[in-house]
């Protein structure tokens, strides 16, 4: 990617303090369409100075917002998810040319979104906090629940919609003013959005979106008026970003990378098993952070699974996501591309066999596409690198486990806990597959284990540094301090009327 100014057609700007603002960056980089190689746009790094402006707006926004009333801050969420319902198909496409997944799955991560907005109009009610009268003689004391100040929430490029609304609608509702920096390879999802919210009257500096990179991101996590940071990416960074909140003071959430396993027990509905495990690990080109990437076979599964998930693989229909009838999309870039590549080779050195090579496919009419189709290694060895990095891209290794404790060890050695599944049909293994697992989702004959937006989207071990996750009472607890108030009245002064 170049970085050069840009053309100021293209230019992607802010949006702070209710206005489109554009930026004064040194640094551009081209927003990519993966299918096409298309330039879309250029997106700004924003430098310090063009932050500080945004948090300053956001934190001069927040003393009038927390005043408004809870029920009076919910009426734009409601307006919002009206006009995300109206224009859903609209930013489905744009999801689809700057990340690549198909329009299908670009629409399906927008109703995840819409149903994140749903539930943080719930604001009254799930932002209450509770009292006791007489905890002593004539003394009351009660808990309430107030906003933080100015929050931030940092963004990754496999979700461009929803991901940013794990945070935004939970954040406002509860009294907050935010700031987004959405990922600098998918910006254009987030300026839509923005725009959509422009009509719904939040008031001015209460949402605020700053495109950027490292150093955006180190200027809010250093700028003290930011008191809460929400982060969703690598784990290397969801590290960086953790520290430097904590060393700076700020309460922080951040979600990292996965590996997510699957174990499959020979007794599974194997028909069930494979188109949902297909679905999983090649959906969004392999690119969430609930993809089943190793499949543990169980017995006589070993033969069955392998059989039906290669030819279920072999089958996908890969190409331009809005293309009618594909199944899969491309990788982001082509460094993305060219690392799957590479990690592929490493398993075959290793000794897996590349049951099927998605390497270097041929997609007519996307010839300077990211393309990598659907690959499946059998026999990945448990020393190989392979075994727990993250390839976040449509890549399945199958390993054999000889019984479920040896399958359950493939799990707890693993640095990551996102999500594990299991596919049974024996209800005592699904129990203490769910008693036991490492993870913070857990899928029984599920592939992504996907909380809806009403429960917290968990994680665990290196997939997730904090305690109070994204979504949920989580979020409310996340967006809000708690204050105790206990209170004396005496008794004569109540006589006195
Ligand atoms: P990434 O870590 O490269 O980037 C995420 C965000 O961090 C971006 O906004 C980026 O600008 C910023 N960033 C990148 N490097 C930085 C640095 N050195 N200092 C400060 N900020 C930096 O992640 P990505 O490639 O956009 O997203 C894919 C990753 O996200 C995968 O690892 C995936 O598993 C993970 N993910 C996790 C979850 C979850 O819920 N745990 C959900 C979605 C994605």
């Amino acid at each position: 990617m170049s970085t050069v100014a840009a053309p100021p057609a293209t230019k992607i700007p802010h949006f702070i303090n209710g206005q489109w603002i554009d930026s004064q960056a040194i640094e551009w980089n081209d927003i990519v369409n993966p299918a096409t190689a298309e330039v879309l746009g250029r997106v700004p790094l924003a430098g310090a100075a063009e932050v500080v402006r945004v948090i300053e707006a956001a934190a001069a926004a927040y003393p009038e917002w927390r005043r408004t009333p809870a029920e009076d801050r919910i009426q734009p969420l409601f307006k919002l998810k009206m006009l995300l319902e109206e224009h859903i198909d609209d930013v489905a496409r744009i999801i689809t040319q700057e990340n690549g997944k198909t329009f299908t799955e670009a629409k399906g991560e927008m109703r995840r979104t819409i149903e994140n907005v749903e539930v943080a109009c719930g604001i009254p009610t799930m932002m209450q906090g509770n009292n006791l009268e007489d905890v002593a003689r004539g003394i009351d004391e009660m808990m309430i629940r107030q906003p933080l100040g100015v929050v931030a929430a940092i963004t990754p490029f496999n979700f461009p919609g929803m991901v940013p609304f794990w945070f935004l609608p939970y954040a406002i509702a509860c009294g907050n003013s935010f700031i987004l920096k959405p990922s600098e390879r998918v910006p254009l999802t987030m300026k839509y959005v923005f725009e959509l919210m422009e009509r719904v009257g939040i008031p001015k500096g209460v949402v605020n979106l700053v495109n950027g990179g490292k150093e955006a991101v180190d200027t809010l996590l250093d700028h003290p008026a930011v008191r809460a940071i929400s982060f969703v990416g690598s784990t290397p960074v969801a590290k960086y970003i953790y520290a430097r909140a904590g060393a700076t003071g700020k309460r922080a959430q951040c979600q990292g990378g996965a590996k997510n396993h699957v174990i499959v027990l020979p007794d599974a509905d194997m028909q069930m098993a494979t188109q949902i495990i297909s679905d999983s690990a090649f959906g969004c080109a392999g690119q969430r952070c609930l993809a089943v990437s190793v499949a543990v076979t169980v017995g006589e599964a070993q033969k069955t699974f392998r059989d039906s998930i290669t030819e279920s693989a072999a089958n996908l229909h890969v190409g331009n996501g809005l293309d009618e009838g594909v199944q899969m999309g491309p990788v982001i870039t082509p460094q993305s591309k060219e690392r799957i590549h590479n990690l592929i080779g490493v398993g075959a050195k290793d000794g897996a066999k590349v049951v099927i090579d998605g390497r270097n496919p041929k997609i007519a009419k996307y010839e300077a596409g990211n393309f990598v189709k659907p690959t499946v290694l059998d026999g990945v060895p448990a020393a190989s690198e392979l075994t727990n990095t993250e390839i976040f891209g449509p890549v399945l290794s199958l390993v054999h486990a000889s019984g479920i404790d040896e399958a359950m060890e493939f799990l707890a050695r693993s640095p990551y806990g996102n999500q594990a599944s299991l596919f049974t049909s024996s209800g005592s293994a699904a129990r203490r597959f769910r008693y036991e697992a490492p993870a913070g989702n857990i899928g029984i004959n599920i592939g992504v284990a996907a909380p809806m937006a009403y429960f917290p989207f968990s994680g665990w071990k290196d997939s997730f540094f904090g305690i109070l996750h994204a979504q949920g009472n989580d979020a409310i607890e996340f967006y809000t301090e708690k204050k105790i108030v206990v209170e004396r009245w005496a008794k004569e002064h109540s006589r006195k009327f």
